[in-house]
């Protein structure tokens, strides 16, 4: 029997990535691919992927989306049309040349995201007001090349969906943006347990091409904040150029107007950093690929009946997961649940048996509770509930413990150096005081809240009147 620790995972207090790279390798989740940049995700982690893309794509179908799917390699011509969308995205920009043999007449681009060859079909099929809305939704891949990458986190290929919409009005893709602004924050504090700051981008940091662009922001176990997801009111800014046009009730012909959404897995690495500890993950219940694991305390004199009544309760009881393995002794499983993020544990041995009980133990807490076998079922769906309501009730106390009001730049630079977290401030509205802090201190507007903790009076760097109040922090 394997008696060792399971694989070590470095200490967070130690160093902070090398636990977030430990993790993500000890765990499965990904592994490093051959190519420079990329990750290969493996089972496991795309097991937790399933689980966010099962829920969303219910939450999409509900809200009257459907799925579709579009090329991978968009023409140079289409990101021309659009001349601020080519700039923001030109440096991370992937380019087939060669095709067949032969040089290509046109070389194509690997999407990095796809309003361009969208937009190229939607003037195809929108004519009339009777063909709007049209609200399309793509799981794909999309290609960004990085310089620096991190599994999950920031990696030249990865996956996400892109949601792609076009109204007759205005207001309708303004309120799409943020109905699916909304659906992001709920999903992720609701099933991930990851408390996020609603908001609007500034001009500075918005998608390249939108009008208006909205971000649910959440802070790292680290103090650093993540982009969890973004939504984006497009305006007409791509239907002019792509002539996404149609005939109006009043006989007039007008563009669409346009919104666009998307997640990826970039929330595997939000999960990781929001949730896990010095022993690895910790998973919500609601997306853990393996809710519940059984582990059978068998020496022996006792083995038979143990592993007998083990693979009756695995049986009857809704997703558990046996682990009969006898090349490992139950801690060395005990370790290696948890660096998996198990939620619930069930343990059983000889006297548990005799008594006609088992264990239940909470991955977050470590708390154990005896349980009658009987009354498993129902046990097992409360403690999963408390362990869900639990790491979300943390989460939001860690973020406003980390949250702080400031009032000049001077302040938030000594707090920053002390800690990390989400800062509080005045903006005037000016490019050059946004510009100002991230040069001071290396931290950038996350967005500007839709309900701020607090409102500030003045900008934080020039001290004239604040038009607006913004979380600062710095990022992943
Ligand atoms: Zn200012």
């Amino acid at each position: 029997m394997a008696e060792e620790f399971v694989k070590e995972i470095t200490p967070r207090a130690e160093d902070y990535s090398q636990w977030y790279v430990d993790c993500v390798l000890k765990a499965e989740l990904a592994d490093y691919a051959p190519v420079r940049g990329c990750m290969v995700i493996r089972p496991y982690g795309f097991a937790v992927w399933e689980k966010i893309q099962a829920i969303l794509d219910r939450r999409f179908k509900e809200t009257g989306h459907e799925n579709a799917y579009f090329p991978l390699f968009i023409p140079r011509g289409f990101l021309e049309r659009e001349s601020e969308h080519v700039e923001g995205f030109a440096p991370e920009l992937a380019w087939v040349t060669r095709g067949g043999g032969e040089e290509l007449a046109e070389p194509l681009a690997v999407r990095p995201t796809s309003e361009t060859m969208i937009c190229s079909m939607y003037a195809k099929w929108i004519h009339s007001y009777r063909d709007l809305p049209v609200l399309i939704n793509q799981w794909c891949n999309v290609v960004r090349w990085e310089k620096a990458t991190r599994p999950f986190l920031r990696t030249t290929e990865f996956l996400w969906q892109e949601g792609h919409t076009a109204h007759a009005r205005e207001e309708e893709a303004r309120e799409e943006a943020l109905r699916m602004l909304e659906i992001y924050r709920d999903f992720l504090e609701e099933d991930l347990g990851i408390p996020v700051i609603a908001g609007e981008k500034t001009p500075s940091e918005k998608f390249a091409g939108a009008a208006h662009s909205y971000s649910v922001e959440a802070l790292m176990g680290d103090g650093r904040a993540l982009q969890a997801g973004t939504s984006h009111d497009l305006g007409q800014n791509f239907s002019r150029p792509f002539d996404i046009s149609f005939l109006d009730r009043d006989g007039q012909l007008k563009h669409v107007w346009q919104s666009s959404w998307g997640v990826s897995t970039r929330l595997i690495g939000a999960l990781i950093m929001v949730h896990g500890d010095d022993r690895g993950l910790v998973l919500p219940p609601r997306i853990a690929p393996v809710p519940a694991v059984l582990v059978p305390i068998a020496p022996e004199r006792a083995r038979e009946a143990v592993l007998g009544r083990a693979r009756q309760l695995a049986a009857a009881l809704e997703g558990v997961h046996l682990d009969d393995r006898d090349e490992y002794t139950p801690g060395w499983k005990y370790n290696d649940w948890e660096m998996r993020g198990v939620p619930l544990r069930i343990e059983l041995g000889p006297r548990d048996l005799e008594q006609g009980k088992a264990v239940l133990v909470r991955r977050d807490t470590g708390e154990k509770v005896p349980v009658d076998q009987e009354a498993l079922p129902r046990a097992m769906a409360q403690m999963s509930s408390a362990v869900q309501a639990g790491i979300k009730e943390r989460a939001r106390n860690f973020l406003q413990e980390r949250t702080w009001p400031v009032d000049n730049l001077d302040q938030l630079r000594f707090r920053l150096e002390e800690r990390r977290g989400m800062f509080i401030a005045g903006w005037c509205g000016d490019d050059a005081c946004e510009a100002a802090v991230k040069e001071a201190t290396g931290a950038t507007a996350r967005n500007i809240p839709f309900a701020p903790a607090a409102r500030s009076a003045a900008c934080v760097v020039c001290g004239k009147a604040a038009a607006h109040t913004v979380y600062y922090a710095r990022a992943y």
